[in-house]
């Protein structure tokens, strides 16, 4: 029981300013794959509870103040998005993507723990870190020139380890150009090799939310062969807390559980404690939007990314975009410009990615600039 007092008048002027920030920085920001058309308003009145999800989802824990039946409401949709086999997969809302790839990778080393990892070097830079933590011995493999993953390449590397089990991870969607490895391809590599030890991670952070929904359908879910799939919440549903889900086969899960009296759960997770808002926010966005609202999200998406594009190649810009992506990349211009509109950089390339929350004024406001330095540079 602590008196608190009110928050002094300089400390005020701190909040509002920092409000102020936000919002002008929220209007410009064309880099980075969060959407911010959210509207989670009739959610409010839960920040006032300490909700926890502490353990497993789907075992019942001592403490009650949490969202588990909603939780495993979003687990359960994402689980039929993803085609998980039937009565085979488990999974928990994690803190983002990041966490929900060391999950990928700790089943893996659990079931495999002679396993070698191959990952492309586009791959996303918490992985890195997680194979280092990890302590999983990994390979890393070229990709082409559209950010996939080369395969000849990937087999050639495979093939001179052969004797070991191979871990897979497959970008479903790269942090720069969006580009999607196929996982059935890399099944065809595993299946021509005679490699009957391996363990397929999807990586779907932003990408795999609306892969499902587009047409032809990226080979990446559990149905073409992944054995664990992680896709970030605050990418393209959007959620003012980062988030994220983890699938996983309910038999692999199996080899990581342990029982644990004092919360009465079981301790499956990575992290004990738990974000009991988050999948509030999940659920709520499947609730309100559903199948219908997810695919006209990716429609949207993906025209304003035509529109940019040419726009851009109209300008004499050499800017592309891999098949189905949202994500436009291009020639790096002006740190003025990449600071303004808060682009992601790498190289000599820059990108924007059309989240659902981009509209075309803001969008014609970005190329004016960009035909603005263009004229600018050839005179
Ligand atoms: C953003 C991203 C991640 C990391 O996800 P977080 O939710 O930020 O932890 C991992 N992989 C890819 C491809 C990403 O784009």
């Amino acid at each position: 029981m602590t008196q608190r007092r009110q928050l002094p008048f300089e400390e005020q002027q701190q909040l509002d300013l920092l409000l102020h920030k936000l919002q002008e920085k929220n209007a410009t920001a064309l880099g980075y794959p969060t959407a911010k058309d959210f509207d989670y308003t009739e959610l409010y009145k839960f920040l006032q509870f300490s909700m926890n999800n502490l353990g497993d989802p789907f075992v019942p824990s001592l403490y009650q103040v949490d969202t588990r039946p909603m939780e495993r409401e979003v687990v359960s949709f994402m689980a039929a998005l993803l085609r998980a086999p039937e009565d085979n997969w488990w999974g928990y809302v994690t803190h983002g993507g990041s966490e929900s790839n060391m999950y990928g990778l700790y089943v893996a080393r659990e079931l495999y723990p002679h396993g070698m990892v191959y990952y492309s070097n586009a791959t996303h830079y918490s992985v890195g870190k997680n194979l280092r933590i990890l302590n999983m011995p990994h390979t890393e493999v070229s990709t082409q020139t559209n950010g996939e993953i080369d395969y000849t390449v990937l087999k050639d590397k495979i093939s001179a380890n052969r004797e070991k089990p191979a871990i897979i991870f497959a970008n479903i969607g790269t942090t720069m150009k969006e580009a999607k490895d196929d996982i059935r391809k890399i099944k065809e590599i595993l299946y021509e090799l005679g490699m009957d030890d391996y363990y397929i991670h999807a990586d779907g952070a932003l990408a795999g939310m609306f892969a499902p929904y587009l047409t032809p359908k990226p080979a990446f879910d559990f149905a073409d062969g992944a054995d664990s799939v992680s896709i970030s919440g605050h990418k393209f549903i959007g959620s003012p807390i980062p988030c994220g889900v983890l699938l996983t086969k309910k038999t692999h899960k199996n080899r990581i559980a342990r029982d644990i009296a004092y919360i009465g759960s079981e301790d499956t997770t990575i992290p004990g404690s738990r974000n009991g808002f988050t999948p509030l926010i999940w659920w709520y966005a499947i609730k309100t939007m559903g199948h219908e609202g997810f695919k006209q999200r990716i429609e949207y998406s993906l025209s304003l990314a035509a529109y940019t594009l040419e726009q851009l190649q109209n300008m004499g810009i050499k800017a592309w975009r891999n098949p189905n992506a949202i994500t436009v990349v291009f020639p790096k211009p002006s740190m003025e410009l990449v600071q303004k509109w808060q682009l992601a950089i790498e190289d000599d390339i820059a990108h924007v990615i059309l989240m659902p929350n981009c509209n075309k004024e803001q969008i014609d406001l970005f190329l004016k600039d960009m035909e603005a330095e263009r004229i600018s540079s050839i005179y």
